[in-house]
């Protein structure tokens, strides 16, 4: 067996066979500057074709969000849900440090109407990890998922980690939350959805590499039989009945109602009665239904004028930061002179819709400082700029933009966060 990898080379474009099935992908082109020339360094994109191809590209993929919508993989499933996470590591005073200590919350500084929690992990040499996860249905337009989080560490019992230490590093990544039925029909002609791409996460266990290698491995078997068969470009339903009654659908299915009365019903009331569900169903008589997730993420934000704006305490530079210093610890890097990867369907929208009925929410959602108002000294004239290079690359904003008008795309080949022991 031969196998070939392409390191710095985003799969950018599906391409498709002429009945419509899905023939391979393509690398971005290289080299391309800002205004869309070809530079000295320009270099064509590649295709690589295959008699099947797998899609792991990671919470929502800007191919398998392409590929869900054309083939409506999602239809009669209920909206994917996310969360963000954000997350820092940390060298902390040793007379801190207490290896193997794992530490998790629900909850503040958000209030119950809003979830999310922390994590804490000591490992190594006097390293801790800590992180926030903020779900992407909030409805307050004004809440920003970084600030919380920068907030969450000045808590008395938290701070005293951190008091001391050096924060080493930074990064930031959406989820997904939908879990057993938000999964959408995994196959299509010529290909299949694995790993995030199709949200096998189990929040509640907070944990999701276990489902995304096991459902590799099941697109995989099915893929290998069919190519033995001499088949290609067709529809891998295998995968799709291996999934049906496997481990991984088992394990989804569990926790199925706990997003949703958490959603409904606030972090204490719902996390407590899902929590008693999740438990039942291990005994195998939990909840004999399932409970819907409702709207998709983008939707459930309501106007800046039904909630007042959250005064968030200025950083200390000592515990809490600053979201351009923290991009600086990500070691995002994008060469600058290249299309910006953040495209809007319609540039007007920002200032004319986002502004007037949400506030631009897009200036606080990104934990990088993309997306900016600027305006002239006396407040007029206000301006949608988007710093494209601090990306890094967490798909937040195509997720919770409001009218789904801002779409990630590829950037260069190569150019993101670069995450060292994150
Ligand atoms: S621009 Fe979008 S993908 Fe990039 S960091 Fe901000 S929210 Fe995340």
């Amino acid at each position: 067996m031969c196998w070939e990898i392409y390191p710095g080379f985003a799969g950018s474009e599906v391409l498709y066979n002429e009945d419509g099935s899905v023939r391979g992908v393509a690398t971005g082109d290289m080299g391309v500057g800002k205004e869309g020339e070809q530079k000295d360094t320009y270099m064509r994109g590649m295709e690589l074709r295959g008699k099947y191809t797998l899609f792991g590209e990671g919470v929502r993929g800007s191919l398998s969000k392409e590929l869900i919508r054309k083939f409506n993989l999602d239809e009669g499933r209920d909206p994917q849900k996310f969360g963000i996470g954000i997350k820092e590591l940390w060298e902390v005073d040793p007379k801190k440090h207490k290896k193997g200590l794992i530490q998790h919350s629900f909850g503040w500084p958000l209030k119950a109407n809003t979830g999310g929690g922390s994590f804490l992990y000591h490992f190594d040499d006097n390293l801790v990890s800590v992180g926030f996860v903020v779900h992407l249905n909030y409805k307050n337009p004004h809440l920003s998922p970084f600030e919380e989080f920068q907030r969450f560490k000045t808590h008395p019992s938290i701070r005293e980690t951190f008091e001391g230490g050096k924060r080493i590093s930074y990064g930031a990544r959406a989820i997904t939350e939908g879990g057993f039925q938000s999964v959408p029909k995994l196959t299509f002609p010529g290909g299949a959805l694995i790993g995030c791409s199709a949200g096998f996460v189990n929040v509640p266990r907070i944990k999701g590499s276990h489902n995304a290698m096991a459902t590799g491995m099941m697109a995989a078997n099915a893929a290998f039989e069919a190519v033995k068969d001499g088949r290609q470009a067709d529809t891998l339903s295998a995968y799709d009945e291996a999934y049906v009654g496997s481990h991984v659908e088992k394990d989804l299915k569990r926790v199925r109602n706990v997003k949703p009365l958490w959603s409904k019903l606030g972090t204490i009331i719902g996390v407590g009665l899902g929590g008693i569900d999740m438990w039942m169903n291990q005994l195998g008589i939990g909840l004999p239904f399932t409970l819907k997730h409702g709207k998709p993420d983008h939707a459930a934000t309501e106007s800046a004028d039904k909630h007042k704006p959250i005064d968030y305490p200025k950083p200390d530079g000592e515990i809490s930061f600053d979201r351009l210093s923290s991009v600086f610890l990500s070691a995002t890097n994008h060469e600058e002179d290249q299309p910006v990867h953040l495209r809007l369907t319609d540039d007007t929208v920002p200032i004319a819709h986002n502004l007037p009925v949400f506030d631009e929410p897009a200036q606080r959602y990104c934990p990088a400082g993309v997306y900016e108002v600027m305006r002239e000294d006396d407040g007029s004239d206000p301006r949608f700029v988007i710093n494209a290079q601090n990306c890094v690359h967490c798909k937040t904003c195509d997720i919770k933009d409001p009218t789904q008008n801002i779409n990630w795309t590829v950037p260069e080949g190569g150019g993101g966060p670069n995450y060292p022991n994150m």
